[in-house]
């Protein structure tokens, strides 16, 4: 069985926590400059009052002609359709904060945008711009933003109106399917709303995974405290079904905070996500079944649970069984515990002091005893 890695591993996941500067959720508070740079303060009144106001000529008139002018015409079309912008400057010099939201949003998001200036004759300009680090998905190119009912698509705005609903309802969906998983208290703190970003090319993609959901159809990120489901332009054309339960697998992973708050075993965020998706999707959980039957044609019954190293391997194939092995956990644990039960054992396992071992064990144990009958059955 050849392994297409469906969608977000851990090892993306948890490279771009790291990457991305994710911890628990903050609200951005206002940065601690002690001195504006002269120039940049000079700006920020003129760009601040220009964008609130939709003038697009005096937005630009803060730009040099040329390319800094053809940067600031696309921000200006991209950040025209988010909600609360705001210019301040950064601690680092030369460096302009802005901090966006979409709804969808429980937090504002900051991005990071490095300067430099001249002087024209019609005063101070900017003379050109560049992410600090990692690019915000506006900064990538002309960006078109749909508000659903349940969040928000950001797409490149080339993609064709019909596509740009059709996720949009997608979102609708999977945001609802999610809600309706009574996942306990896995999900307090959910504001039951979904961001989608959809990258216009494979470079893109990889920007805004920081290059580490290559593999996956689509990753979940941490984007300053916020969630974001990026995925992968190849998947685009998928079929509805399959579309669908990849944006719900994803949905459980912004719904538990997963990537902005990563706690607890691999296994459990990964299974609950495949096994949230399997719920909604037939083929989903055949293709699980296959996975499952694959490893047990290749290895003994595990002796234990999935482990954290088992996302991280360099064999796609194993890989994608320890997702389908870490769904069947989540499923024997749900059998065997009754639905909120399970919900509750699963989600002590990310508390600093985890179930007692012997509850572990149990689940273990009736693990290995489901693993042993699909083996004996084929
Ligand atoms: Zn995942």
């Amino acid at each position: 069985m050849s392994g297409l890695r469906r969608w977000c591993s851990s090892a993306c996941l948890l490279v771009l926590l790291a990457s991305s500067g994710c911890g628990s959720a903050p609200v951005l508070q206002p940065a601690a400059v002690e001195s504006v740079s002269p120039v940049l303060e000079e700006l920020l009144g003129p760009l601040q009052r220009s964008l609130d106001s939709r003038d697009r000529p005096a937005f630009l008139a803060n730009f040099a002609p040329g390319e800094a002018t053809r940067q600031g015409s696309q921000l200006f079309g991209n950040l025209r359709q988010f909600q609360a912008v705001r210019f301040r400057p950064a601690v680092q010099p030369n460096t302009l904060e802005v901090q966006w939201r979409v709804p969808g949003d429980a937090v504002a998001t900051a991005q990071l945008i490095v300067l430099t200036f001249e002087r024209s004759e019609s005063g101070l300009v900017i003379g050109s711009l560049r992410p600090e680090s990692r690019a915000s998905v506006w900064l990538l190119g002309g960006t078109a933003v749909r508000t659903s009912a349940r969040g928000t698509v950001i797409a490149p705005d080339t993609l064709v109106n019909a596509r740009l609903t059709d996720w949009g309802r997608r979102l609708d969906r999977a945001a609802t399917a999610v809600e309706r998983s009574d996942l306990g208290s896995l999900d307090d703190g959910w504001n039951e709303r979904l961001v989608v970003e959809l990258p216009a090319t494979g470079a893109d993609y990889r920007a805004l995974s920081s290059g580490t959901g290559v593999g996956a159809a689509a990753v979940t990120v941490c984007d300053n405290g916020s969630p974001r489901i990026v995925v992968n332009p190849t998947q685009l054309d998928a079929g509805r079904g399959y579309l669908d339960a990849l944006l719900i697998h994803e949905a459980v992973h912004v719904a538990t905070n997963a990537p902005c708050d990563p706690a607890g075993p691999q296994w459990v965020r990964e299974g609950l996500a495949e096994w949230v998706a399997a719920e909604h999707s037939p083929s989903t959980r055949a293709y699980d079944r296959e996975w499952v039957v694959w490893h047990l044609s290749r290895h003994q019954v595990p002796r234990s649970l999935p482990s954290d190293a088992d996302f991280t391997g360099a064999d796609d194939d194993e890989v994608l069984s320890a997702y389908a092995l870490s769904a069947l956990a989540v499923d024997v644990a749900v059998r065997r515990l009754g639905r909120t039960g399970a919900m509750t054992f699963l989600d002590g396992l990310s508390l600093p002091v985890p179930p007692e071992a012997g509850a572990v064990d149990d689940l273990t144990g009736w693990y290995r005893a489901e693993l042993g009958r699909i083996a004996a059955s084929g």
